[in-house]
């Protein structure tokens, strides 16, 4: 196995990288999960990553914002996206979405306010 820290060809028993002094750990048992459920020394590749936790790509937010700027109906996706747990990336920028709507309502209060 190569280390997956410095990517030394390591010995497939090896408990730690000679090289950097990463440690690993074979029994399985012992194993920590990630975020991911997957092993802490093996990356989950791209096309077994659950729906749930697949990252979006730029053009996907770009979309979600131009959604979320439709009056009235960006406003029912917001809402609708930021209870769904269907996709945890999506349902967190639709949150964010609900911080810049506070800053609004704040700057708009001080202007009324102002006056
Ligand atoms: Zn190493």
């Amino acid at each position: 196995m190569y280390c997956i820290k410095c990517g030394k060809l390591l010995d497939e028993n090896a408990s730690f990288c000679t090289s950097c002094g990463a440690k690993y750990s074979h029994d399985s048992s012992t194993n920590q999960s990630d975020y991911f459920g997957a092993n802490s020394f093996s990356y989950t590749p791209i096309d077994q990553i659950p729906t749930r936790y697949m990252p979006l790509g730029a053009w996907s937010y770009f979309w979600l914002n131009v959604l979320f700027s439709i009056p009235f109906v960006g406003f029912i996706f917001l809402i609708i996206f930021s209870f769904s747990n269907s996709n945890i990336n999506r349902r967190n920028f639709a949150r964010s979405y609900w911080c810049i709507y506070v800053i609004y309502a704040i700057i708009a209060l001080l202007f009324i306010g102002a006056r």
